[in-house]
């Protein structure tokens, strides 16, 4: 790794950055201009990709059930435009101070329409939102399971993410080689909504390498009451899905199969998991125990059922 690349990553990680990933302009070939972060600025020569943890403890308040304001503070806007992106600017700071351009782009919906015209002739048209998921596996910070999120081997599902585009020549990173998702279609078989389709599958082409992700049907998971959030920039953005039942289940997961850095005393998911169905009727699922945990957070006292658990 140049001596360059190395300061950075390690400026980056001094102002709060749990995941540092530099793809080079290269991986983006097959993506569309109105999404390619080379549109923006053509001179750029490397893709930074910078990632804040959402703390789990944020995500258990949703796991039990008890809060979500928390979850949504913490783990979603606060971390997004005030902690995340005062890392990614003090990291601009620490480019710019060195003679390099450097454009922070915040994680904005590539789903978001057009907002403008295009100034020339075969340019795309403002604004342009290059996927930060794929962005990030591009940048060799993990992979796209097959719930159609991002998963770190550090924390899962659970980051945020923002890019920094420069002409610092920063070295890429290799991509990622590991394996998180186990495929065990979990995140399909607990949404009440059935949102996902585990028949439909489809293909996520990323710098070369191919992900094979359920379908979604994004219009249930924006009326879904299991954890999941409306995007907050734009109506046509993917709900965030990152506390929603799915996503937890598949944390749970990846927790119990020992596939994550990031280690804790406790099992992510202790008790049996609860779910709001379409009619917004909450119901213990009869199938809980095939996907962990002993005990409930149900307030008619199924807690009880946990005493011959072992903490
Ligand atoms: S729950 Fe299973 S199939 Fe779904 S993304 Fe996680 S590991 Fe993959
Ligand atoms: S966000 Fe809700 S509706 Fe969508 S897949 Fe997850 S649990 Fe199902």
């Amino acid at each position: 790794m140049s001596d360059l690349t190395r300061e950075f990553k390690e400026a980056a990680r001094s102002f709060g950055a749990d995941l540092v990933g530099v793809a080079s302009l290269d991986r983006f070939a097959d993506v569309p201009p109105e999404h390619n972060p080379a549109s923006i600025s053509p001179d750029a020569k490397a893709v930074v990709v910078l990632g804040r943890r959402i703390t789990r403890g944020t995500v258990k308040a949703v796991e039990e059930g008890t809060n979500w304001q928390t979850y949504e503070l913490f783990g979603y806007h606060w971390l997004d435009t005030e902690f995340l992106a005062l890392t990614t600017f003090e990291s601009v700071e620490w480019l710019e101070d060195r003679g390099f351009e450097a454009c922070p782009l915040f994680a904005f919906p590539p789903e978001i329409p057009v907002q403008g015209i295009a100034v020339r002739e075969g340019q795309p048209a403002p604004n342009v939102f290059p996927d930060i998921e794929q962005t990030a596996v591009a940048a060799g910070l993990g992979e796209i399971g097959w719930c159609g999120v991002l998963l770190t081997p550090q924390f899962g599902p659970l980051q945020r993410l923002q890019m920094i585009l420069t002409d610092a020549p920063l070295e890429a990173d290799p991509l990622f080689e590991g394996e998180l998702c186990t495929k065990c279609g979990v995140c399909a078989a607990v949404c009440p909504l059935q949102a996902m389709d585990a028949e439909k599958e489809q293909t996520v082409r990323v710098a070369g390498r191919e992900y094979t992700v359920a379908s979604v049907n994004y219009d249930r998971c924006r009326r879904c009451q299991n954890g999941a959030r409306p995007n907050r920039y734009h109506g046509a953005g993917r709900p965030d899905r990152l506390a929603a039942l799915c996503v937890r289940s598949c944390l749970a997961m990846l927790d119990d199969a020992g596939r994550l850095e990031s280690k804790f005393e406790q099992p992510f998911r202790q008790r049996e998991y609860w779910a709001i169905d379409a009619l917004g009727q909450a119901s213990i699922p009869s199938d809980w125990q095939t996907f962990r945990g002993t005990g409930c957070a149900d307030p008619s006292g199924f807690r009880a059922a946990d005493e011959g658990r072992e903490q």
